[in-house]
C-alpha cells in the first residue's frame, strides 16, 4: 500500500511535548511502561521472543493505520490527534539493548491500548478479586442523533457523578467499583448509544444503583439495564478499550469521528469508592524498554516501514528480520574467540 506518500500531517508538531525531558531508564516506573518492562525483565527471553514481541507491535501499528486513514481523510477537528497515532512507535532509538519510542496514548491506537488494557487488568483485578460476587452492570438511556451526542454524554457523566455522591453520601450505601463510558452506533437508525459498563463490588449495591438510575432517568427502560455476576469475560469486556470501535465493521469513519469528538474531553474509566490505582495519560509519552537479545554495542535509529511491517535502519537493515541472525552471529563469534584463546 502506498497511500502513505499521498498524505502529510498539515501542522503536526515536529517535537513531541515530552521530547525535552530527560531519558527514562528502564527501571523508571512511568505510567505506561511498567507492565511491558516487567515482561522483559525475564532473562530467559530468547531472540525469538523479542522478534515475536516486535512483530506483534508492528501488526498493531498496521491495525491503527487502517483505522486512522479514513478518519484523517474526514479533515475533522481531530485530524492532528489521529496523525499523532501515525507517529506512535514509528521511530525506535536503539541504545544497546534498549529501544526508546514515543507512544501516542490515543484511544484508537491499538499499540497503546494493548498496553493500557494489560495494565488495567493487572491493577484492578486484585481489587475485584477480593469481591467474589462483584457484578457487571450496564446503565443506558435511549439512543440519540449525532448532533445531540456531546450534550448527552455531558449529561450522562454529570448524572452519574451526582448519583454516586448521593448514594454514598446521603443514603450511606457502600458502593465500590469502576465505571467505563462507551458509545456504540446503530447504523440502521443512524443513532448513537452512549452507556456505562460498571463493575460493582456487591449485588445489593448494584441493585440500588440500577433503581436510582431508573428513578433519575424516566426515559430509561428497565429492560435495557442489566446486572450479572462479573466473570473473566466481564473484565475483558470492560478493559478492552477501542475494541468495539475497531471491530465494528458497520461503523462508518464519520460515525467513529463523531464518537471520538464527543468523548474527547471525558474520562473513559472512572473508579468510585476505590482508589485510582493508575493514571490514564492521553498525551504522548516516551518509553524505554530493554530487549536482552539486542546487540549491546549498536546505537542507531530505526524507522517503521509500512509495507514491510518492520523497522529499517538508514543502512538498509531491518530490525525484526535481523534479530536472530545477529544474535547467533555474536554468540558464535564469542564462542570461536573463547575456543581460540
Ligand atoms: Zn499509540
Amino acid at each position: 500500500m502506498t497511500e502513505v506518500t499521498t498524505r502529510r500531517p498539515p501542522s503536526f508538531p515536529t517535537k513531541f511535548p515530552y521530547a525535552d525531558q530527560p531519558d527514562r531508564s528502564p527501571g523508571f516506573s512511568s505510567s505506561l511502561d511498567t507492565l511491558v518492562q516487567l515482561s522483559f525483565k525475564d532473562t530467559k527471553r530468547t531472540p525469538a521472543d523479542t522478534q515475536k514481541d516486535l512483530k506483534r507491535k508492528a501488526i498493531r501499528m498496521k491495525q491503527t493505520f487502517d483505522l486512522i486513514w479514513p478518519l484523517i481523510d474526514l479533515n475533522s477537528s481531530m485530524e492532528n490527534q489521529y496523525w499523532s497515532s501515525y507517529y506512535c512507535c514509528r521511530e525506535l532509538k536503539q541504545e544497546g539493548v534498549y529501544l526508546r519510542a514515543k507512544y501516542c496514548n490515543k484511544r484508537w491506537c491499538f499499540t497503546c491500548n494493548a498496553i493500557r488494557c494489560a495494565k488495567m487488568i493487572n491493577n484492578y483485578m486484585p481489587i475485584f478479586k477480593l469481591h467474589p460476587h462483584a457484578q457487571f452492570v450496564t446503565l443506558t438511556r435511549p439512543n440519540v442523533k449525532a448532533e445531540d451526542l456531546p450534550e448527552e454524554i455531558n449529561c450522562l457523566v454529570a448524572e452519574f457523578r451526582i448519583m454516586i455522591r448521593y448514594l454514598r453520601g446521603m443514603k450511606k450505601i457502600d458502593l465500590r467499583g469502576l465505571r467505563k463510558l462507551e458509545v456504540t452506533y446503530n447504523w440502521y437508525e443512524n443513532t448513537y448509544h452512549p452507556h456505562f459498563h460498571l463493575i460493582v463490588h456487591m449485588p445489593g449495591a448494584a441493585r440500588e444503583l440500577i433503581e436510582e438510575w431508573l428513578f433519575r432517568n424516566p426515559t430509561a427502560k428497565r429492560a435495557a439495564q442489566h446486572m450479572r455476576e462479573a466473570d473473566q469475560g466481564s473484565f475483558t469486556e470492560l478493559f478492552k478499550y477501542a475494541a468495539k470501535i475497531a471491530a465494528d465493521k458497520d461503523m462508518s469513519p464519520f460515525a467513529q469521528d463523531v464518537i471520538f469528538q464527543a468523548l474527547a474531553n471525558h474520562r473513559i474509566y472512572q473508579p468510585f469508592g476505590i482508589n485510582k490505582v493508575i493514571k490514564d495519560p492521553e498525551d504522548p509519552q516516551e518509553v524505554t524498554q530493554a530487549y536482552g537479545s539486542l546487540d549491546p554495542e549498536i546505537y542507531k535509529v530505526w524507522y517503521f516501514n509500512n509495507d514491510k511491517k518492520d523497522w529499517d535502519s538508514l543502512q538498509g537493515e531491518s530490525l525484526i528480520d535481523t534479530i536472530i541472525k545477529s544474535y547467533n552471529y555474536r554468540h558464535e563469534t564469542v564462542a570461536a574467540y573463547i575456543s581460540d584463546s
